[in-house]
């Protein structure tokens, strides 16, 4: 394996005492897993470095809903349940606060009003009275020329004079960044390096809307130096607009953060992950039965290695071994029997039982497979469940199976099956029916709790019939459970105990005599 960060610089320069990182998610939908991997990296990196090196590590939740009109209700509450749903706190936010808050961008809108009277004194940003109708004129026009979009300029050389007048007549304006036109922008990039723009074909792009409230780039900026934030650390879709961000700390005189823009996470086919791959947001994976714990060891490694092999890691482990340097810049494919695989894997080896049987309640109790309760040890089905839990652990692979998979465990009648199924191989209904009325014949006399004497005592009588073992078994599995796979037949039949399996078996012979075939 190359180490992918031997020509990195140093994510923390070794005289920086705290770093201090953010989530700034636009509340205008559902928290995709996309988000939910860079707050992991987030707390990985401030809460790794606090433990491993003893200096300060803070992460910051801000809210950037400067656009009210892609703002959907409720999508903040959501968020932060999500994330607390996978054990991702913040140390600074809106709901706990912190010394820089507010941390809502609505609440701080007086601080880029500020910035930007301040960038229109210095020269570095120039109001902007372009009507909407003019800009799409100016678009069209350049699309037909087979140009880039982008504003021409026109307000950029307005005199003080022209400015006051439109002011005085009341025009609505909007604020804009006056993009130096000679020379290069530089983004320093803690994953990709230095990577340059040239300043001639950046736009003067919008930093004040005409409602006064920012666009996404003041803000941003204006809220990372004044949180104090060290590494910026986001998706990878703003690197084209960074140099603006790189402009207008050094307009405004501020020192930059660190910037390390993160790799993206693509879809199977190419492309952003969404609905159509069966769930992109936190929610969709919460309701499709993943584990916490499993998700975020996937989400781990998508984008980051320790050493190329190792693939189970707790939080914990993640913790002591994360470092921003081996962050890979390069995007990341989803991969959801991988994801799949690594459930399984914590449900079967790294949860003990108790804690599956509870993890597994609500969707029983949603499915309606147990009664209403609390989703906890105290409902009154919590002792089947952790027997069935107990049993079914090494085949449960998402907690939305445990419906299906614990029915015949949890419930009392089976669901239809087919009756085909009771027939072993190699044998006709005629056999399973002889089988089936032997069983019922001794399995009153046989004491089920007992899984060595009823294992004795059955096989005895597969002798008995002339029958060999599986043949007897096969008819027996499937009138106790409805299907052909279970867990190991006489731990099953334990569990589903003696009525409910004497009444199954009988329930089994009436299905074979009405298929006419016996
Ligand atoms: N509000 C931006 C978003 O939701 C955040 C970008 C950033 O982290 O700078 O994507």
């Amino acid at each position: 394996m190359t180490d992918i960060a031997a020509d990195r610089p140093r994510a923390i320069p070794a005289d920086m005492q705290e770093v201090r990182v953010r989530f700034a998610p636009s509340p205008t939908g559902s928290l995709h897993i996309g988000g939910a991997k860079l707050v992991m990296y987030d707390v990985l990196f401030a809460h790794g470095q606090a433990r491993r090196e003893g200096k300060r590590g803070t992460f910051v939740l801000r809210i950037e809903d400067t656009d009210q009109k892609r703002f959907v209700e409720g999508t903040v509450e959501n968020l932060m349940s999500e994330l607390r749903w996978l054990g991702l706190e913040w140390d600074e936010g809106p709901d706990v606060g912190g010394p820089c808050g507010p941390y809502v961008q609505s609440e701080r809108t007086h601080h880029y009003k500020e910035a930007a009277e301040q960038l229109i004194a210095s020269g570095h940003a120039y109001r902007c009275f372009c009507s909407p109708e003019r800009l799409k004129a100016v678009r069209e026009d350049l699309q037909k020329r087979g140009l880039p979009p982008g504003y021409d300029r026109h307000c950029r050389n307005l005199s003080p004079d022209q400015v006051q007048a439109k002011l005085d007549a009341g025009e609505s304006h909007v604020v804009r960044f006056r993009m130096p036109r000679e020379g290069e922008t530089i983004v320093p990039d803690l994953l990709r390096g230095d990577i340059t723009y040239e300043n001639e074909k950046l736009e003067d792009l919008v930093i004040l809307k005409s409602d006064g409230f920012p666009t996404y780039h003041l803000a941003v900026v204006v809220d990372d130096h004044e949180m104090q934030i060290t590494h910026v650390t986001r998706g990878p879709e703003w690197i084209p607009t960074a140099p603006l961000h790189v402009r207008l700390y050094d307009a405004l005189g501020w020192e930059m953060p660190i910037f390390a823009h993160m790799p993206l996470i693509l879809a199977p086919t190419g492309g952003k992950l969404s609905k159509r791959h069966g769930g992109a947001s936190l929610t969709e994976f919460r309701e499709g039965g993943y584990l916490p714990e499993a998700l975020l060891n996937y989400l781990a490694l998508l984008g980051w290695s320790l050493d190329g092999e190792t693939e189970i890691f707790t939080m914990d482990t993640l913790l002591e071994h994360f470092t921003l340097e081996r962050v890979s810049s390069s995007p990341a494919t989803f991969d959801r029997d991988k994801l799949d695989w690594m459930n399984q894997y914590w449900i079967n080896h790294l949860l003990t039982v108790d804690d599956l049987a509870t993890r597994c309640l609500p969707f029983l109790i949603d499915a309606g497979t147990i009664e209403d309760g609390p989703a906890d040890a105290t409902h009154p089905r919590y002792d089947d469940v952790e027997t069935a839990s107990a049993l079914l652990k090494d085949r449960v692979r998402l907690l939305t199976e445990a419906p299906d998979l614990m029915s015949y465990f949890l419930q009392d009648t089976l669901p239809d099956y087919d009756a085909a199924l009771l027939i072993p191989k190699k044998a006709d209904a005629a056999t399973a029916l002889r089988a089936l009325e032997a069983v019922a014949s001794v399995v009153s006399d046989v004491d089920l709790a007992d899984e060595e004497a009823t294992e004795a005592r059955f096989r005895a009588l597969a002798d008995e019939l002339g029958l060999k073992a599986g043949q007897l078994f096969m008819p027996i599995r499937v009138a106790a459970t409805g299907r052909t796979q279970s867990p190991g037949l006489f731990e099953t039949l334990r569990a589903i105990g003696q009525d409910r399996v004497e009444s199954r078996v009988a329930q089994a012979i009436d299905k074979l005599k009405a298929t006419n075939q016996v």
